[in-house]
């Protein structure tokens, strides 16, 4: 049996009830076995009650799967969480807090926007490996919705606004795609543009460029600037302007345009179901790994990180 379903019918027969979801979330948190979260040591006693409750010989430290992880204190049966992050896993283009509230039956769509951007923040691994080889790096921008604009544009003067991202895009040696970083950016000046080379690629990379000039200099990456008119760029950086393209198409196209303070969770999830194009099936256990990875956080949390960017 491989770690994770691969056919809805599959995710059904597997994940039928809660204790089929917590002992699929105690795999993934303790793969080696169980290991305290206050002591690290590795023995405990378990029983249930009703959930499965670990307490560490050691230290008496009393955890459940869920303790001191993203779905600390999460009032929703991990049945439903399961569904939710196959069903934002598997969708291609990701599913709205909306439709996933329709689709579970969730009673407010508070708790389905709450479930919804817990699941997002599971999408970036904290522990991820920059990228690396050779990397083709470019600035983009998309338009920018107010707040208050309706969702297909009107005649605001937002349709002006731009939201200004960089990327960078793993080229094998065949020339294929790997994978890809989004973040957003103040400007383009050569302060952010390297900020971001900095945090995504890995040092003794080679960055791709089409030569503009906040690029030269970055640190500990060999530059490789090749200067193009406009018109060439997708010719001489061909994946970085595909995955921009992309990118767009789906924000004007799905989203009508993107709101500032959701900008960079918007990055981020693109980036998550890019990097997992080949197989969304493991994308599933990949959101379940990660929540069992990061700390809890509450709904004022999410939405002060999502207003301040
Ligand atoms: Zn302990």
């Amino acid at each position: 049996m491989s770690d994770y379903p691969t056919t809805l019918i599959e995710f059904q027969n597997r994940f039928p009830d809660n204790e089929s979801c917590e002992a699929y979330l105690i795999a993934q948190r303790w793969p080696d076995g169980f290991s305290c979260p206050k002591c690290g040591h590795d023995e405990a006693y378990e029983f249930t009650r009703p959930e499965r409750i670990f307490e560490c010989r050691k230290c008496h430290h009393q955890a459940s799967v869920k303790s001191g992880t993203l779905m600390h204190g999460s009032k929703l049966p991990l049945t439903i969480w399961f569904w939710a992050a196959w069903l934002m896993a598997t969708h291609s283009n990701g599913i709205s807090a909306k439709q996933l509230q329709r689709q579970l039956g969730l009673g407010s769509y508070k708790s389905a926007w709450l479930l919804c951007a817990k699941l997002r923040r599971a999408m970036v691994d904290p522990h991820r490996n920059p990228l690396n080889g050779l990397v083709e790096v470019d600035e983009s921008s998309v338009p920018h919705r107010a707040r208050d604009d309706p969702p297909d544009g009107g005649q605001g003067r937002s349709g002006e606004g731009k939201l200004l991202f960089a990327g960078a895009v793993e080229v094998d040696d065949e020339g294929r795609p790997g994978r890809i970083r989004l973040s957003k950016i103040d400007d383009h000046s050569a302060e952010s543009l390297h900020d971001f080379i900095k945090r995504n690629i890995a040092a003794g990379s080679t960055a791709k460029t089409d030569g503009w000039s906040a690029y030269p200099g970055a640190p500990d990456v060999v530059h490789d600037p090749h200067v193009v008119g406009p018109m060439a760029a997708h010719v001489v950086l061909p994946w970085v302007h595909r995955v921009f393209s992309n990118l767009k198409t789906l924000a004007l196209g799905v989203y009508h345009g993107l709101r500032e303070d959701h900008f960079q969770s918007y990055l981020d999830e693109f980036t998550f179901r890019f990097n997992r194009r080949r197989n969304r099936p493991s994308a599933f256990r990949s959101l379940l790994q990660i929540a069992t990875r990061i700390k809890p956080m509450t709904y004022n949390m999410l939405m002060a990180s999502e207003a301040e960017g």
